[in-house]
Order: structure tokens, then sequence, then C-alpha cells
């Protein structure tokens, strides 16, 4: 592991301190992915299992992705804006910042005590006690590390959570954080109950039609820069429209950019409402959480998002100039 300047206990402190704790909130962040969700739900298991109330939040008033709503304890997730509950500990997983925290930051701020166990490195810690692993592949990794440090026993239920947040956060075990250390903890989740087959059936082959044709607009709008080392694609509120699509159904698009021979960078920008949400990828070395944050946004270095507030032809114009500018000539130098 990484030790980075956010992080100020261990994994074993952080145990210590949820045991001497009756009632907790969990909360990750905005657009929550699998390894959020996941993260959320293999803890609130765990501690459920000491005997604690725990209350599993969202950070916005919004529906998780259909594709996660298969997750033991899914249906209980509950929106920070309508809980007003007291209680003693509010844990935010995978989730670095107050801004990513949502409507739970307000509890961020009145609870006697905050954790945060997460993999994104950010200069500051925003949580009283917290634990960051850059290294780690999945916030459930170190999540399901905690679980022993609590002396709980594994179950199926905390087993496909965990695994679940691998998997997604690992682009089903084939990025760069595919480690040793990834598949060895993999391994320990299949052996307690994660069935990898049924979790990859509902997170990866349960796409709605409205996404498939979503992607055939994606395509259409395909640019490949750069001699095709970078794959720009947007979808307008229209091309939503037009499939009947939601913005769960733009998720898996990006990965389509990603896999086309070459390509080194891939940006997928779609409007929804007033802002402009991008992801960003990289297949190479690419810092691409370094441009994301030139745009206010953040992530891993090979995998970033981004919300602008500009049209969205403009957002297209500023992430098409920025990749050009600097992807490019790395491209160029590569040889590639
Ligand atoms: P995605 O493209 O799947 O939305 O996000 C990829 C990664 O970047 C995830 O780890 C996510 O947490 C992070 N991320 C996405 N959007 C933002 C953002 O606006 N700000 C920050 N700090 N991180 C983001
Ligand atoms: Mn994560």
């Amino acid at each position: 592991m990484t030790v980075t300047p956010q992080t100020n206990t261990t994994l074993e402190g952080i145990a210590e301190a949820l045991m001497g704790c009756t009632s907790l909130a969990i909360c990750g962040h905005v657009s929550p992915d699998g390894d959020c969700i996941g993260s959320q739900l293999a803890l609130a298991h765990a501690l459920r299992k000491l005997g604690k109330r725990v209350t599993c939040l969202l950070a916005k008033d919004e529906p998780i992705d259909p594709n996660l709503a298969f997750l033991p304890g899914a249906d209980k997730l509950v929106p920070a804006s309508s809980f007003d509950g007291y209680v003693d500990c509010l844990v935010a997983v995978d989730v670095p910042t107050p801004e990513r925290l949502g409507g739970a930051d307000v509890l961020r701020r009145r609870a006697p005590l905050t954790v945060t166990v997460d993999h994104h490195a950010v200069p500051e810690a925003m949580s009283r006690l917290s634990y960051t692993d850059p290294d780690a592949a999945s916030t459930t990794t170190l999540i399901w590390r905690l679980v022993e440090q609590l002396g709980v026993d594994y179950d199926a239920d905390i087993a496909t959570c965990a695994y679940t947040g691998l998997m997604t956060d690992t682009g089903r075990f084939q990025y760069q954080n595919a480690d040793a250390a990834a598949f060895a903890l993999a391994s320990q989740m299949v052996a307690q109950g994660a069935d990898p087959g049924a979790i990859s059936r509902e997170v990866y082959q349960n796409r709605r039609a409205a996404s498939v044709y979503l992607e055939a607009l994606a395509i259409s709008h395909l640019e490949l820069l750069d001699g095709g080392c970078v794959a720009l694609s947007w979808l307008s509120a229209d091309d939503f429209a037009t499939c009947g699509a939601d913005r769960a159904d733009a998720e898996p698009l990006i990965d389509v950019l990603r896999s086309i021979s070459g390509v080194r960078v891939a940006c997928m920008l779609r409007q929804q409402g007033d802002v402009v949400r991008g992801s960003l990828r990289a297949k190479d070395d690419t810092d691409v959480a370094a441009i994301a944050r030139e745009f206010g946004g953040g992530g891993h270095r090979a995998a970033a998002g981004l919300t602008l507030e500009v049209p969205l032809p403009e957002a297209v114009d500023q992430l098409r100039a920025r990749l050009v500018r600097d992807v490019g000539p790395a491209c160029e130098g590569a040889g590639a």
C-alpha cells in the first residue's frame, strides 16, 4: 500500500472506532458505481452483524443504476436529503471530497465521528479518521480487510457486494489495477460465496435495448483524433430522448471507445440536464485524472470523470482541444 497524506490511521484503528458506535450512516459518491454501492452495502452487512443500526445513504436523490439493484441491501438505500436521524458516525466510502458527498455532507459536518475508507488520492482528509490506499484496486478490497478487523465472519452477501466493486473498478479484471492482490482478494470473495458468473450477468449482460440504440448514436458521433490514438464521442439530450434512454444506459459506452485498436485515451461526453458529464479512460500511462482535474473533476490515473456547466458543443470543443494538445504529441513520440 501507499501511505498518503490523508491517511491518519489504520484499518484496525477504524475497526476499533466503529465498534464503539451504535448508529452509523454510510455514504458514497454522487453517480454511485459498483465499487461505491458495493463498499457501502458490504460494510453495512458487517456492521449489522455486530448489532449496529446502519443506514446507507445516497449522495443524491436519484435511483441507482438498475444493474446494481441486485446487490443485497440495495433496496434499502436512502437519499441523504431525506435522512434526518441521529448517527454516532458518518462513514464515507469510495469518496474523497465533501463535494462528491452531495447531500450527505451536512451529516459529515454534524456527526460526532467521521471516517473515510477510500482509494482516491487527494491532498486533504475530510474525515477525522481517514484510511486511503490508492494502490487498492477497489474500495471494496479495503472494506473486505476492514470486515476482518471487525471480527465479523464473511458471508455470501458481504462477498457479493465486495466482489462486485472489485470487478467493476478493475473493468472485469482487465485494467492496470488488476494486480496479484486484486486476484487474491477476488479468490477469497469467491470462496466466501460471491458467484462471478451470476454477478457478471447482473452487471454486464443486463443492458436495456435503449442502451444499445444509444451506442449506435455514440458510434455515429465518434471522432478518432491524432491518428487514432484519441477517441471522442458525445450524446445530446435529444439522443437520449430518441432512444428512450437514461443516464445509466450510457455507462457502458466509454468501453466501446476504448476497445478500438490504437486508442490510448477515450472520452465520452453526455448531456445531463443543464450540465455535461464526461468520462475519461486511459489505456496507456496518460494521467486522465489530471486532465479531469483541469475541468474541476477527478478520479484515478486511468479512469476519471468531470462535469462541465457549458453547452454540449462547447464541452466537446474544450475536451477535443485539450486531448489533441496533450495526448496527441505523446502518441507521436511513442511512434503510435
Ligand atoms: P466515471 O467516468 O465512471 O463517472 O468515473 C470514473 C472515475 O472517476 C470514478 O472513480 C469516479 O469516482 C471518478 N469521478 C468521476 N467523476 C468525477 C468528478 O466529477 N470528480 C471527481 N473528483 N471524481 C470523479
Ligand atoms: Mn472505487
